[in-house]
């Protein structure tokens, strides 16, 4: 198949799908999801990505109409169906179906997969970043589907040539981007925020930890703001389908681009960890 969808229980080409409009996605954006990359037909990071699916589903009282191992089991023989082995994996679990009512339905929740021809971008070709307040929830930790703060923040960076938005709350402090982390290197430390209910707990920040790690980079999970990711030697952002971007403008002004060395040697392990883990 070129792009599948999946619903249900239901296989077909992603565009000729068609789902309930009663649906809890429709009615709230009442669901979870996950998407991540498939290289060789091998799925990466898949136990990590399956594992935050079932937290976030927890901490919204949704419960996931399979086990762990089944959904796993699914999405790789899913993938096994597809022309091509290099995928965008993304996948959502949502609150059942039923009349428009705030009140949770009776029933089971339901199933959503698409898979789609795409390849990891590992470009080193430095990007600009734009800067925004950060008018989101305060449960950024659970991966909802509700997103339009984000939609928003992303095609304000869109607009002004840029990759990606650095959200800051109140006061300055830098939460994440609009679909990416943030992180910054200064005099040889790596920053990243902390683990709270403002961030997301990304997977490839936690591989970029453990990286650090490796290479002896001192780790300091600890709030910075606006004007330190300015002032930073490096900035880049992270996510599952771009694993390292790195910054050199930020609001339109030159930025980071001052430690070439350590950047390098983050951007290239988690490479490596991805092509050693999806080789064929
Ligand atoms: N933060 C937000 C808001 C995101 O949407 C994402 C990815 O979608 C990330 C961070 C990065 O998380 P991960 O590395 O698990 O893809």
């Amino acid at each position: 198949m070129k792009e599948l969808g999946y619903y249900n229980g239901t296989i077909g080409e992603l565009d000729a799908m068609t789902v309930p409009m009663n649906d809890r996605a429709c009615w709230f954006g009442d669901g979870v999801y996950e998407a991540h990359m498939c290289r060789n037909y091998r799925i990466f990071t898949l136990d990590e990505h399956v594992d935050r699916l079932f937290s976030s589903a927890d901490m919204l009282r949704i419960r996931v109409p399979m086990s762990k191992d089944e959904l796993k089991n699914l999405l790789c023989s899913l993938v096994r169906k597809m022309d091509t082995g290099d995928l965008s994996v993304y996948y959502q679990v949502t609150r059942g179906s039923g009349k428009r009512n705030h009140a949770f339905p009776k029933g089971s929740a339901n199933l959503w997969i698409t898979l789609t021809p795409r390849e990891m971008n590992l470009s080193k070709e430095p990007v600009g970043l734009i800067t925004a307040e950060d008018t989101r929830f305060l449960h950024c930790n659970i991966k909802t589907l509700n997103l339009i703060p984000s939609v928003m923040a992303n095609q304000q960076a869109q607009e002004a040539g840029c990759y990606e938005c650095v959200l800051y709350r109140p006061g300055g402090r830098v939460t994440e981007c609009s679909h990416s982390n943030v992180h910054i290197l200064k005099n040889g430390v790596f920053y990243t925020a902390p683990r709270d209910n403002l961030i997301l707990p990304g997977i490839t920040r936690a591989h970029l930890i453990a990286a650090c790690q490796r290479l002896g980079i001192p780790v300091k999970e600890e709030p910075f703001t606006v004007e330190e990711l300015k002032a930073a030697d490096e900035i880049f952002t992270s996510s599952s389908t771009r694993l390292c971007a790195r910054a050199c403008r930020v609001d339109g002004q030159n930025a980071g681009m001052r430690s070439p060395e350590l950047f390098n040697a983050l951007h290239d392990a988690l490479t490596e960890e991805y092509f050693a883990a999806t080789d064929a």
